[in-house]
């Protein structure tokens, strides 16, 4: 059965055609800076630097690739039976993977106020998907269901009720991602009923407990800044800080949006928000860096201790995403000085995860620590796989 993943963004379409059950890559791409001179338009090898004027035609230009007949990938675009849409709110609205009606396309633009510069995007790739996949099921798998689970001790703000009422609770994000790093390491601990830490760190990072395979609590919150120290994002910071700039030093509150979420964290901590640099400059005895990195695994060490009390210990913690599978040095800082809590590293395995099967334990390590890839595309072919 062939089931296509869209992950529509603003100015962005990235796509996977997987054969499933067997979760067979059958193309994989993206078309960018769509509607711009410089867009590109990306089939596993092939590339084309026309302009791409919409969405529309990015998935015109993907049709004609996969109908090919030199490539024969498919016959008729009716063999795609079902597209996956990655969507990022759900809102309190859908605590699950969800078939797309007229109704559900309703509810998605309800919440464009929740995640302006995402969801509006997601539609797009919705109504596109719809027009030229005719016949196929479209679905939406939504990046904060999986926090839907959290209780409500832990994604209530203590804030006046009303808001709660009006939908100012945590709801986190990277939920597809947790959800497939949390199923995985389950899958090698070889039992469901499990306490885990997941980290996911990327340009976006946040920590996810998971308690017998549901999110039990996240750093991210009402939106994408809270919690960890990210690549352009400050993480958590003192509300006071931002009625500060505003009465004292005058910014506007978009400015303070702009500051919070594009100008701070590694990128103001250490001048780039491109991990590899920073470790780069620490290396050559640059002090700011250093004092980066020390931050960064010093916040996430935080909510290590935060998750292991709140769950009453920890089976395993897992590392994923562009920092969490790549970075050594970071695995290393955060997983120092835990064995309080049950967690030492293997330095030589933590060297080269992958010859190791990502298990990166120590010895006497009460904590299983595990490097996990993520695959947030995959999980999504799984979810619409498994709707259908
Ligand atoms: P996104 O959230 O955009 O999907 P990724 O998951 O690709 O981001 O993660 C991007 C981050 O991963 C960047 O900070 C990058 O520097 C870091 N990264 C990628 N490869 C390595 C590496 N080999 N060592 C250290 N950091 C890395």
């Amino acid at each position: 059965m062939k089931i296509l993943v869209l992950n529509s963004g603003s100015s962005s379409l990235k796509f996977q055609l997987f054969d499933m059950p067997q979760a067979k890559v059958l193309v994989k791409g993206l078309a960018e800076r769509i509607g711009e001179k410089t867009s590109r338009f990306l089939a596993n090898d092939y590339e084309i630097n026309q302009p791409v004027s919409s969405h529309k035609e990015a998935l015109h230009l993907l049709m004609d690739y996969l109908l090919n007949r030199g490539r024969q990938i498919i016959k008729d675009t009716s063999e795609i039976v079902g597209v996956g849409h990655r969507v990022v709110h759900g809102g309190n609205t859908f605590v699950q993977t969800t078939l797309i009606t007229e109704e559900v396309k309703n509810k998605i633009r309800e919440l464009f106020s929740l995640a302006p510069l995402h969801n509006p995007a997601n539609l797009i790739g919705i109504e596109t998907g719809e027009e030229i996949f005719g016949n196929a099921k479209q679905i939406a798998v939504f990046d904060t269901a999986f926090h839907q689970s959290i209780p409500i001790e832990n994604h209530k703000y203590a804030i006046p009720v009303d808001f709660y009422n009006k939908g100012v609770r945590k709801y986190g994000f990277h939920g597809i991602s947790h959800q497939y790093v949390s199923r995985e390491a389950n899958k090698i601990i070889g039992r469901t009923d499990t306490k885990l830490i997941t980290l996911h760190l990327g340009n976006g990072a946040s920590a996810t407990a998971v308690r017998n395979g549901k999110s039990f609590d996240t750093s991210m919150g009402f939106g994408p800044m809270n919690g960890l120290i990210m690549g352009t994002r400050s993480g958590d910071i003192d509300q006071s800080v931002i009625f500060y700039l505003m009465d004292k030093l005058n910014y506007k509150s978009a400015e303070i949006q702009n500051i919070l979420n594009k100008q701070s964290g590694m990128k103001a901590l250490a001048g780039s928000n491109d991990l590899r640099d920073i470790e780069t400059a620490s290396g050559n005895g640059d002090k700011q860096a250093q004092l980066a990195l020390d931050m960064y695994a010093g916040t996430i060490k935080k909510y290590i201790g935060n998750y292991t009390a709140q769950m009453n210990g920890m089976d395993a913690l897992v590392f994923t995403a562009g920092i969490g599978e790549n970075s050594q040095k970071i695995r290393e800082l955060v997983c120092k000085d835990m064995n309080y809590l049950g967690i030492e590293i293997d330095d030589t395995k933590n060297k080269n995860p992958e010859a190791y099967h990502g298990d990166i334990s120590g010895k006497n390590s009460k904590v299983q620590i595990l490097v996990i890839p993520t695959n947030e595309e995959l999980e999504i072919a799984k979810q619409t796989f498994e709707l259908m």
